[in-house]
């Protein structure tokens, strides 16, 4: 009752919203006339007409008409299409920072290109998002000749870009890459330690297209960027035998050690299962005699039994990941797509390693991470498009602020979706898909089947096979030759299984798609001219017949073998036919037996089911069963969009840290003296250091003054006799010492700028501050994994996991700058400078103190903590990097490294773990 009042209201402002835009539509199509008067020269010449307007003072939206009107004619010209009105519409929605909900078929590709033609004008610069390379490469290679046509630069970002290129395809008016490329940019320009090696410019405007996929099936899974960390790697093999050894409870408080909660995805330990999982790890000498798993020194060993556990009960080789030379690829649920590269975090990746005896990789550190919600919100504009928001609206706007447009289809949709079909078992169910199939093929109608795993796609083409149907099988592996095969998805009598991903973005076109069959035979070397051209003309002629025939065989039918747990992804399958008017047709079987329906719906179902009580491969189609499978669907949209809220909670924490140290980062990278910024630190910890030891208001009495001359020592290399000055002069306090110190410290500071100059210093001062703020930043990050992974036990102690987490992190981040501080002015203030002569000798005598020094003459010094540095730093995350840190070549160089400093190729650790151990 509810939802359908707020559907009205929420449908009523959309017809609000189309009216306001048709109006604009009227107003470009009152241009049209006029442009197409026009020359190629003059329509040309309106870019920077209109580029010279905004400098002048006027906004996008002043020239939005006459832009689109410009971007539709040239369109028209360049590309032979012309901008539908509706693709007016979606131009305008997109530019106003929203999202274009379009069916697929509708040309989204080229709806975008007016809103990315007028953004690009503002010369700051467009990203187009897509959800992969090929997609990418694809898009920005359709739309080039547009856009250069209209005076404005294309660049493309592939996962194999190098920086330098990357920095052009990033300095284009436009620029097309995927989601994760975007991403990974992002974080690693907060890493680089030279600003001119930052790729990306501000984030200004960004489509993303496929915008559900993106930002919310993509959303559970952060992007992150990690190094190699200690990690026992024996301790998975040993755990993964662990769960032999315990019993899966077979209700929730049957009996048994472990409950495996699979709506929840989670393993849960009983107490007879927490005692007896104690027994085996004592027995196995982990655990201590009498020691408690879920004592504070366990939590690593806790952490790892539940990683096994999940990793045995809940991870399906094929369904949740697959094998692929060796390693563990995972393969998202929501698409069957297939994760290269990417890692389940908190130890499981490595527990499904040691379970299917591939070789175990080291746990990562992280060393920057993002969610895609954060990174998304970081544009000044963000806008998107898709074939199926609406039941995903009230998460765009509320995570993103992003509004749903529903756009009508250029032309009316002719497709029927049929009720679903629901058998006893999966077996009846598939019996019936094949059935389905065969006519369809006897009939000469396409058919496109869409499966939920790339298991179930094997079993729908075993099926195929034994039936002596011909078909295709897609899985979402390699995007382009998938391409290739859904293009031609649409030819008479084609079968075509696919996983809910595979192929998606690519058009199928009834009767199949000429332009890549062309394509083909230009290409075909063997050919001559004359055949070429004979074949095309024979391809062209059948074409239309072939159209023809598919066309009254229906046009494309879809079957879904499964509901999905997202009504979405069923609405994209059924998406997939009936574009642009065409006739076309959709199915879903079920069966009791389906995840979906075995974990939601199956009391009140089966109860159905059996007053029915249909035959063997009788199926059931019912009103209140369909309900009652949407139903269950909410649900689990509803737990999914929880689970992304809590992913983004915990994120938003770490979000609000992240934008601290990448902002206070980036004013010391692009800041071209930080001298001050250093003696205000400088001046701050020394501050500090007098109130700790002679607090402000206190007695003579109370002051610890030799403790105070001690700490100076040994952290600061500052000799001060403040003993001495006292006995002088017995009416100083806190404050006076605290000048004196300071201008001690600042005069020696002051000596050492002269030595070296004040252009080496500089440098020098840029690095130690970066490379602090970047190994603080590091651990920091590791902690607050820990503390989120252990966070879920508090619960245990009857609070509040997320406020606890709050709480600990944020005072967490008051020490972590409190130390970066601490740390930045103690090597600031402890270096020492030397003449090189002195070197040598100066190396075995200063090797065994705890103070890092710096031996050098100017100009080394300038090279070696300017350039060199920096170089290293960069590469700090390249275990095979060339330069050269032994001892030795640091001795030459003029740097001597104790075995306890950070190593100087800046991969936070300590020499002696690092460069030190090799040399
Ligand atoms: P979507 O992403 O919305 O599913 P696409 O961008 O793949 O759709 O476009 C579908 C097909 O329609 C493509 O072959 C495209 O070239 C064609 N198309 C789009 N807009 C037009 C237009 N205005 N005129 C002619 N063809 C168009």
């Amino acid at each position: 009752m509810l939802t359908n009042i707020a559907k009205k209201i929420f449908g009523s402002r959309n017809d609000r919203l189309l009216k306001q835009y048709r109006k604009s539509v009227a107003k470009i199509n009152a241009l049209e006339e006029g442009l197409q008067a026009l020359d190629d020269a003059a329509l040309q010449a309106k870019t920077a007409e209109f580029k010279q307007r905004l400098a002048d003072g006027q906004t996008l939206d002043d020239i939005l008409v006459e832009a689109f009107a410009v971007c539709r004619e040239a369109s028209r010209r360049v590309l032979g299409m012309r901008h539908f009105d509706v693709q007016l519409i979606g131009g305008m929605v997109l530019h106003n920072g929203k999202i274009a909900e379009m069916r697929t078929g509708e040309g989204k590709t080229l709806v975008a290109t007016l809103a990315v033609y007028l953004n690009a004008l503002s010369g700051k610069g467009v990203h187009v998002v897509t959800v992969n390379d090929y997609l990418a490469a694809r898009d920005a290679a359709t739309m080039q000749p547009l856009y250069n046509f209209l005076g404005l630069t294309v660049g493309v970002i592939l996962a194999d870009l190098q920086p330098f290129d990357r920095q052009n395809a990033y300095g284009a008016d436009i620029t097309y890459g995927t989601n994760n490329e975007f991403g990974f940019d992002y974080l690693r320009d907060n890493m680089v330690t030279d600003q001119y090696d930052k790729v990306q410019r501000e984030l200004n405007f960004a489509v993303v297209d496929e915008v559900d996929s993106i930002l919310i099936d993509e959303a559970r899974t952060p992007l992150i960027i990690s190094g190699q960390a200690d990690d026992n790697i024996q301790l998975y093999q040993v755990m993964n035998t662990v769960p032999a050894h315990l019993v899966r409870q077979e209700t929730e408080d049957g009996e048994g050690d472990y409950w495996v909660d699979e709506k929840a995805h989670q393993v849960i330990l009983s107490e007879a299962g927490h005692e007896h999982a104690e027994q085996i790890l004592t027995q196995m000498g982990l655990l201590q005699e009498n020691d408690s798993l879920y004592s504070a020194a366990n939590i690593s060993l806790m952490h790892h039994l539940m990683a096994a556990l999940r990793a045995h009960s809940l991870f399906h080789k094929d369904q949740h990941y697959v094998i692929q030379d060796g390693e563990i690829v995972i393969v998202d649920e929501f698409t069957g797509r297939l994760m290269a590269g990417r890692r389940w975090s908190e130890g499981l990746h490595q527990a499904v390693e040691a379970k299917e005896g591939v070789d175990i990789k080291r746990e990562n550190q992280t060393l920057a991470s993002i969610t895609f919600q954060n990174y998304f919100r970081l544009y000044t504009k963000l806008s998107g498009m898709t074939g199926t928001a609406d039941t995903e609206a009230f998460e765009f706007q509320s995570i993103y602020n992003l509004e749903t447009v529903i756009i009508p289809t250029n032309r009316p949709v002719q497709r029927k979706d049929f009720n679903d079909q629901i058998f006893r078992s999966a077996e009846e169910k598939f019996e019936a898909v094949v059935k389905d199939i065969a006519e369809c093929y006897g009939r000469g109608q396409p058919v496109l089947v869409g499966t939920t795993s790339i298991e179930n796609s094997e079993l729908v083409s075993r099926l195929l096979q034994q039936a002596g149907l011909p078909h295709n099988v897609l899985n979402a592996k390699e995007h382009e030759r998938e391409a290739l095969i859904v293009a031609q998805a649409g030819k008479v009598g084609a079968i075509t299984v696919a996983t809910n991903m595979a192929g998606r973005g690519t058009d199928i076109v009834l009767g199949g798609n000429l332009k890549h069959q062309i394509d083909a035979i230009h290409a075909d070397a063997a050919l001559s001219d004359e055949d070429k051209q004979a074949k095309i003309a024979g391809l062209e002629n059948g074409w239309q017949a072939e159209h023809d025939q598919v066309m009254a065989a229906g046009g494309l039918h879809i079957i879904g073998t499964e509901r999905h747990e997202s009504r979405r992804i069923d609405n994209q399958l059924r998406g997939r036919a009936g574009r642009q008017g065409d006739p076309g047709s959709s199915r879903f079987y079920l069966s009791f037996e389906d995840p979906l329906l075995r974990l939601f719906a199956l009391d009140r179902a089966a109860a159905i089911l059996n007053r029915l009580a249909p035959e063997r491969g009788v199926a059931i189609e019912h009103s209140l069963l369909t309900r009652q499978i949407e139903g269950a669907q909410r649900k689990v949209e509803g737990r999914n969009f929880d689970m992304r809220k809590q992913v983004l909670e915990y994120d938003d924490v770490a979000n609000d840290q992240r934008k601290v140290i990448y902002h206070q980062r980036n004013e010391i990278l692009t800041n071209q003296d930080v001298s001050d910024l250093a003696k205000n630190i400088r001046e701050e910890i020394i501050s500090d250091l007098v109130d700790l030891h002679m607090p402000p208001d206190t007695m003579e009495e109370q002051w610890e003054i030799p403790a105070l001359e001690q700490q100076l020592a040994a952290e600061f290399r500052l000799a001060a006799d403040i003993q001495g000055w006292l006995k002088a002069e017995n009416t100083l306090d806190n404050q006076d010492i605290k000048e004196r110190l300071i201008a001690q410290v600042e005069q020696e500071y002051a000596e050492k700028v002269e030595l070296v100059g004040k252009h080496a210093m500089a440098g020098f001062e840029r690095n130690v501050m970066l490379q602090v703020i970047d190994n603080q930043w590091r651990e920091h990050l590791a902690a607050m994994d820990y503390l989120r992974q252990g966070i879920h036990l508090r619960s245990y102690a009857q609070k509040n996991p997320k406020q606890e987490y709050k709480r600990e992190a944020f005072a967490m981040f008051e020490n972590l700058w409190q130390g970066i501080k601490q740390n930045i002015a103690s090597l600031l203030i402890a270096v020492q400078i030397e003449r090189n002569e002195n070197v040598a000798q100066e190396t075995a005598e200063h090797a065994p103190t705890d103070i890092q020094t710096v031996h050098s003459q100017a100009p080394d010094m300038e090279e070696l903590l300017g350039n060199s540095k920096t170089d290293l730093v960069t590469e700090a995350f390249d275990p095979n990097q060339t330069a050269d840190y032994s001892a030795d070549a640091l001795a030459a160089a003029g740097i001597v490294i104790h075995r306890n400093d950070p190593c100087p190729c800046g991969s936070g650790l300590k020499y002696k773990q690092c460069h030190g151990k090799l040399s």
